[in-house]
């Protein structure tokens, strides 16, 4: 059985003391968690506030991205070493905010990954479509060449440090929600690529969050899907009842 897994990637958004408040009410809320595996994802100048307001709570601290190099001359980037350091659990690699709007390769989000998981992290790979590649019906291909790109000369054996985010583009931040029918078809797909990755049994047990506009009025009918398993929330992860709505509704799942 797999455990769900519903992470709150804050974006560029908030202050530090925001920040810190939202980190302490979410921890104050952990006993209603329900076996929920729960992550937030600030930014990276907030993560040592979060990690503060998160102390002695269940809650896993999240980085929304990495370089791969290991320290050196990268003005600007940050190193897992750096994420280590922070206490930072889990990194989000190929966002699509970062493949679209920063030009982030698949090669690139490759080298991140193993970066992440040689490190002893949890890698989340975010893949998903564009809305003209779904109108010209390419969901399936883009998602494939995501994940076999990206997961290149991943070992099975890693597999228990990877989660996969599915987050069609054109639902993310956009108001516009997947219908459970289309995540559905799209992660049971997403998990037939990961057996012939990997195989059937590490395909079993992978996670496969959904992410595009999830709020607590839909994360209920997302979550009864059998291969969704959680949830990559942006928005509605800043306010603590939204994103504790979205939280029981993945409880109830299993
Ligand atoms: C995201 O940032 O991964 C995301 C899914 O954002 P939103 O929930 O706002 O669509």
């Amino acid at each position: 059985m797999r455990k769900a897994f519903v992470a709150g990637n804050w974006k560029m958004n908030l202050t530090k003391n925001e920040a810190g408040v939202l980190a302490r009410g979410l921890a104050a809320k952990a006993g209603v968690f329900g076996g929920v595996e729960v992550g937030v994802i600030p930014a990276f100048v907030h993560l040592d506030a979060v990690r503060a307001g998160l102390e002695g709570s269940p809650i896993n601290l999240g980085a929304q991205d990495v370089y791969f190099e290991k320290n050196g001359a990268f003005t600007g980037e940050i190193s897992t070493a750096m994420l280590l350091d922070m206490g930072v659990k889990c990194v989000l690699v190929g966002h699509s905010e970062r493949r679209h709007v920063l030009g982030e390769t698949d090669a690139l989000c490759n080298k991140k990954v193993h970066a992440v998981i040689n490190a002893g992290l949890t890698c989340i790979l975010c893949v998903g479509e564009k809305i003209e590649e779904r109108q010209a019906n390419q969901t399936f291909n883009v998602c494939k060449t995501q994940l076999v790109e990206g997961l290149k000369g991943v070992d099975k054996s890693r597999a228990g440090q990877l989660v996969i985010a599915y987050e069609p583009v054109w639902a993310i931040g956009a108001g516009l929600t997947a219908t459970k029918e289309q995540a559905q078809e799209v992660h049971k797909y997403v998990r037939g690529e990961l057996a012939k990755i990997f195989d059937q049994a590490t395909a079993d047990g992978l996670r496969i969050q959904y992410g595009g506009s999830v709020k607590a009025s839909n994360a209920g009918e997302l979550m009864s899907q059998p291969d969704v398993d959680g949830a990559l929330v942006g928005g509605a992860s800043l306010k603590v009842e939204e994103f504790l709505g979205i939280i029981t509704a993945a409880a109830s799942k299993r």
